[in-house]
């Protein structure tokens, strides 16, 4: 059985899509936008939001839960919030429906109608800083590290499953401190801590940055980003961490007494990360065969396909697997042994190339009598016979080697796909012929680059932080520069 994908040389975004639905990680619902996240995909989530939730954890902070619905009032009170979200907002208008009297079904209840409409959240800043003035009196209150997991919903009008739908999971922190220094430092350690789970638990590189004032949070004083490069040189925000200096503190009137009595307006960070990660672990790694997984994140790391003909041959591999089950379980592997006799080993083959399971072992009567197991690696697809006696520390080892090697490659084509451009015609040339990201000068004006964005449709990606100071012309206006930033055509 092939897999019938679509190769990613010739439509990138076919085979995503297919590979999305293929691998059984999700699918389109019946709302617009709106996606069902299957177990096979929910499983790798839940990996992500255990290691992402630990290292919260470590880092000081506590989850808590608020309210999906938003008074609409909320909204208004930051200027900028609002006239961000705005246009993504679902309303909430009524709360009964009943039976039409022409017997044509349900409707709306017109005398149903609530008071003050509500928003579904698109993010919970407005809520929480609303809920922050009860609980925010003198700065031995502060800090307060918040984080709560949920979904959110954004009324976005092209959507792609998991990369950008109309609701999706994430989790948000919401942060309050005593002062600037201190709040700032948080929006920078979580910009950290969000490069190191993309990095050793996705295997994926980031760039940590900030972003221009175009692409900067509805709200916020600075925002940090991670960005990564797709396999087809777009560029994908990964997450983001916002400074958003006493602007909600003063909206929702959340003062604090400092250390010397007096008064002050509480600084605020927020930050998140959504379930478009699946879309950037899928498409940082993945092949024309299928997902491959980074180990870390994998639900399955090994499976195990027995090779028979009869029961008795069955029952013989799987008295000898059992053990080998039970000591890779032991040190923490998770491990599948698929017996089903409903499919061919070929088809089960095939099926675990396509969910990227990292190992796969297979046993059949040669191995039964040589004391070996086949050993296949699905970054490479390299194959290899095993000793009975070595397979164990094999597997350890390879699970090791596999995620560095996928982190290594992506390394390898990020730094490939970073191109300095010093002209407006080189930009445009290497956009179109090779993508990735551009290195170039930019006078700093939002009108510059909002006309590269019309012309080209590259944005600024971010202003690394590790970006050397350097004298420059921009490429567009030819004013002077300090640095180069990064463009990038992104998702
Ligand atoms: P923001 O609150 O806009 O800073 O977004 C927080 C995180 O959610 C970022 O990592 C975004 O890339 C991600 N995100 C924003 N909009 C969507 C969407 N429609 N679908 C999935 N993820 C999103």
């Amino acid at each position: 059985m092939g897999k019938n994908l679509t190769k990613r040389s010739e439509d990138y975004s076919k085979w995503y899509n297919e590979l999305v639905v293929k691998a059984d990680l999700a699918e389109n619902s019946g709302v617009r936008g709106c996606m069902v996240i299957k177990p096979y995909g929910y499983a790798i989530w839940e990996k992500m939001q255990a290691e992402l939730d630990r290292m919260f954890k470590e880092t000081g902070h506590q989850n808590a839960y608020f309210p999906l619905f938003i008074p609409k009032s909320y909204l208004s009170k930051e200027a900028d919030h609002v006239e961000g979200f705005a246009k993504e907002c679902a309303v909430v208008t009524h709360y009964r429906l009943k039976n039409a009297e022409d017997g044509s079904g349900v409707i709306v209840d017109p005398d149903a109608k609530l008071e003050e409409e509500l928003i579904v959240r698109p993010t919970s800043e407005t809520i929480i800083w609303d809920t922050y003035r009860k609980w925010i009196q003198s700065y031995r209150d502060l800090p307060l590290l918040v984080n709560q997991w949920a979904n959110v919903v954004r009324w976005e009008m092209r959507t792609r499953l998991f990369l950008r739908t109309a609701e999706f999971l994430w989790q948000e922190g919401h942060t309050a401190h005593a002062t600037r220094e201190e709040a700032v430092a948080e929006a920078e350690q979580m910009m950290h801590v969000y490069a190191d789970f993309a990095e050793n638990f996705m295997a994926m590189p980031v760039i940590k940055g900030v972003k221009s004032e175009s692409e900067r949070f509805a709200g916020a004083v600075e925002t940090y980003c991670i960005e990564a490069l797709m396999q087809d040189g777009k560029a994908l925000q990964a997450g983001t961490s916002h400074f958003l200096g006493q602007n909600f503190a003063r909206a929702f009137d959340v003062k604090f007494a400092n250390k010397e009595g007096k008064q002050d307006y509480v600084w605020a960070t927020s930050w998140g990360v959504s379930t478009r990660l699946m879309g950037a672990l899928i498409m940082t790694h993945s092949d024309d065969n299928g997902l491959v997984l980074p180990p870390k994140l994998a639900p399955i790391q090994v499976v195990i396909v027995p090779i028979y003909k009869g029961e008795e041959q069955l029952s013989a591999i799987s008295e000898k697997v059992a053990p080998l089950v039970r000591e890779l379980r032991s040190k923490g592997i998770s491990v599948k042994y698929d017996n089903r006799d409903t499919h061919k080993p070929g088809w089960k083959f095939n099926e675990y190339e396509l969910k990227g399971v990292p190992v796969r072992l297979a046993i059949g009567q040669r191995d039964m009598e040589n004391g070996t197991y086949e050993v296949a690696r699905r970054d490479t697809l390299e194959k290899e016979t095993v000793h009975e006696d070595d397979v164990v520390s094999r597997i350890e080892n390879l699970l090791e080697d596999i995620q560095q090697r996928i982190y290594q490659k992506a390394l390898e084509h990020r730094r490939t796909h970073i191109t300095e451009v010093n002209s407006f015609e080189e930009f445009k040339e290497v956009l179109e012929s090779k993508g990735g990201f551009l290195s170039a000068h930019w006078d700093g004006t939002a009108e510059t680059e909002d006309t590269i964005k019309e012309l080209t449709k590259a944005t600024i990606r971010c202003i690394p932080l590790d970006a050397e100071e350097e004298e420059g012309k921009c490429i567009y206006s030819g004013k002077p520069s300090g640095r180069r930033v990064l463009f990038a055509k992104a998702y």
